[in-house]
This record gives C-alpha cells, sequence and structure tokens, in this order.
C-alpha cells in the first residue's frame, strides 16, 4: 500500500509488465459464478449458458505506442480497434461491440478527431463490430485511445491460452516480424526528416511491412478458416507482443514446454530484404518484434493434414511434457528461447 508518510517506491521497472500484473490482481478472487475466465488471457469470457461473452480492453499511448511524427491520425483509429479485436479472436471469437475513451489535449483541432473516427468506423464497417460507447476527456500531455471489444465465443469453440496438450502441434498464422521492421523504416526516415527537413521519406519498396505496422489486420479470416476446415484450436494467442513471448505464454499457462523450429518459423521476403538491409538477424526479429497481430495456436496431431501445406498456416513445432521451451536452430542447436517481447516500462 502506499503510505505518503513513509513511502516505499518500488520502480514498476522491477517488476516488468507482466510482473506488475500478477502483482496487482494475484489476490483478486472472482465472485459472480458467470465469470469463468478472468485475468490472464488475451480476453476474459464470461458464461451466457449456450455461449460466451469475451471481454478485453487495450490501451494505446502516444510516444509509448505511436509516435504522431509518422502515423497518420486515420490509421491510428484503425490500429486501436483492430489490435483489440484480434484479442476477441484469439478466443476463437466473433468480434462484436467496441466501447472507446479518448483523452485529448487542446493541440488537437476537430479535424484531427474526424480522422482518428474515420480509421475508426473503417474498422467497424471492416470487422463488422458495433461502435457502441465510450468517453471523451481532457489530456494534459498527448493523445489516449482505450478501445474495450466484446464478442460472442460459443460453448466448446473457446480457446485459452492454457488448453495445449503434450505433443499438440504449434501453428502461426501468416508471416512474423514484419511489423517491426516496418517501424524501423519509419524511424530511419524521420530521423533523416529531423536532419533535413527537406528530404523526401524513401518508402518504396516496403509497402507490406509498413502496412503490417501502420495498418495492420486483425485474423477474423482464421478464426473462420478453422471453423471451415473444422480444426478446434486446442490454446491460441495473439502475437501482440513477439512470437518468443506468446510461445512462451503458451507453454506457461498450458504447464507444458515447446520445441520450435527456427527454419519453419514464416517470414516474408520484404522483411528478409529489410533485415539484411539493417544488418539485423531475421529469425531474432520475427521471435521478438512486436506487433504482427497474427494467431499462435496448438492443435491435436489428428488435425495435421488440414492446415499443412496451407498458405496461411505455418506448423513451427510441437508442445512437450518436459517444461523446457526451446528453439532448434537452423544448425540444429538446442537453445532456450527467452521472453525479449515489447516492455513498454
Ligand atoms: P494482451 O497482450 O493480450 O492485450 P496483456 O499482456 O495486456 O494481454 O494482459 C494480460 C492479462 O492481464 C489480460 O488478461 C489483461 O486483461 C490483464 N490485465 C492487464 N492489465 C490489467 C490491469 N491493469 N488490471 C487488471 N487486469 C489487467
Ligand atoms: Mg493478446
Amino acid at each position: 500500500m502506499f503510505d505518503s508518510k513513509n513511502p516505499q517506491r518500488t520502480p514498476i521497472s522491477d517488476l516488468g509488465e507482466f510482473g506488475l500484473i500478477d502483482h496487482l490482481v494475484k489476490n483478486a478472487k472472482t465472485k459472480l459464478s458467470n465469470t469463468a475466465l478472468a485475468v490472464g488471457d488475451d480476453a476474459a469470457l464470461i458464461d451466457h449458458g449456450d455461449h460466451f461473452t469475451a471481454i478485453s480492453t487495450d490501451l494505446l499511448v502516444e510516444g509509448v505506442h505511436f509516435d504522431l511524427s509518422y502515423v497518420p491520425l486515420k490509421h491510428l483509429g484503425y490500429k486501436s480497434v483492430v489490435v483489440n479485436l484480434s484479442d476477441i479472436y484469439a478466443m476463437n471469437g466473433v468480434a462484436e461491440h467496441i466501447t472507446v475513451g479518448i483523452a485529448v489535449s487542446n493541440r488537437f483541432p476537430v479535424e484531427a478527431l474526424e480522422e482518428i473516427y474515420e480509421g475508426i468506423h473503417l474498422a467497424c464497417e471492416r470487422y463488422n463490430v458495433d461502435l457502441v460507447g465510450g468517453d471523451t476527456t481532457a489530456s494534459q500531455s498527448g493523445l489516449m485511445i482505450s478501445v474495450t471489444a466484446t464478442g460472442r465465443v460459443e460453448k466448446g469453440a473457446e480457446a485459452k491460452r492454457s488448453g495445449a496438450g503434450d505433443n499438440d502441434l504449434i501453428v502461426v498464422s501468416g508471416d512474423v516480424g514484419g511489423a517491426y521492421m516496418g517501424l524501423q523504416i519509419l524511424e530511419r526516415e524521420k530521423q533523416v526528416f529531423l536532419e533535413n527537413p527537406e528530404m523526401q521519406p524513401e518508402l518504396g519498396g516496403h509497402e507490406y511491412i509498413l502496412e503490417r505496422q501502420l495498418k495492420p489486420e486483425a485474423r477474423k479470416d482464421i478464426i473462420e478458416l478453422l471453423k471451415g476446415l473444422d480444426v478446434q484450436p486446442t490454446s491460441m494467442i495473439d502475437i501482440s507482443d513477439g512470437l518468443s513471448s506468446e510461445i512462451l505464454h503458451l507453454c506457461k499457462n498450458s504447464g507444458l514446454g515447446c520445441r520450435a523450429y527456427e527454419e519453419k518459423i514464416p517470414i516474408s521476403q520484404e522483411s528478409l530484404d529489410t533485415c539484411e538491409e539493417f544488418k539485423l538477424e531475421a529469425s531474432t526479429i520475427a521471435l521478438s518484434g512486436g506487433e504482427d497481430y497474427e494467431l499462435l495456436f496448438t492443435i491435436d496431431p489428428k488435425d495435421l493434414e488440414k492446415v499443412e501445406n496451407h498458405p496461411n498456416f505455418s506448423v513451427i513445432g510441437y508442445m512437450t511434457k518436459e517444461s523446457d521451451v526451446n528453439l532448434i536452430t537452423k544448425g540444429g542447436k538446442t537453445t532456450p528461447i527467452s521472453s525479449m517481447g515489447w516492455k513498454s516500462f
């Protein structure tokens, strides 16, 4: 407890983001019998008999999550919705409603907010969700957008982080690392611009990764695809912090370890090329870059033939009873996967 006469000041960085959440809510017991799943997954689940309502919140803060010197406001509005819907899809649900909280300083004119809302409305249109409320307030320092999304998850279809079984296969949708490399391009061009405002940004040839960073999409299509293929993921999480961090979450919550193969990690050609340009190791970026908003899930091995060789899926490894979370490198070496995801603190 914070006592102003005897202030004990523990820096938040001592705990880290996940440690802090654990610390704050570890003793919180839920009271209601319909609270089926509380803190600790991509979304909470509320039991409604034949289905669950999934609920998730994300907060985006200027200077921490976005830099308005290169993020267009319309894209920001779009992304703030999409990152939330991604958490609903990560429960194998259908997103339905959002509310939007916005704190804004007087340096933003009405037109700026209109642009943000253009993006919000566009995302609502694309993902078939309704904006049903929110809150608006003044801010002393910059812009903050908080979105809460709810969705419907059919009973039996829910995919928690904790459901993976021994030998289940680990699958990633799409490709990873692109959003991080898009950010590198934007940061580089920002520096060039700061040093020489006459220079035009050189963004050509990087369209895919820039879009991955500025206008990500949530994988609603993957949820529909899995349903069509009759594949029930045994566990699932969205890739917001980075593949390695999300693999660790699935393993920890499922009480298992895994073996993932470096050569199986899907990376786009544009990301590979850009990594070379920046002299960065593509696998490291794919494992620890954030914000790809792909889905990471496990499946029963009997479903392998439904997903293997599918352009949207990469099977990257399997879960193990032994608790070690390991990467098998291209050279055949076994090395522990450590969390190197985004840390805001
Ligand atoms: P995600 O990356 O999927 O958005 P987070 O890592 O942000 O998930 O959060 C992990 C879990 O902790 C989630 O279940 C989330 O609801 C919960 N959580 C995060 N911050 C808080 C908070 N301040 N109070 C209560 N629960 C929180
Ligand atoms: Mg998530």
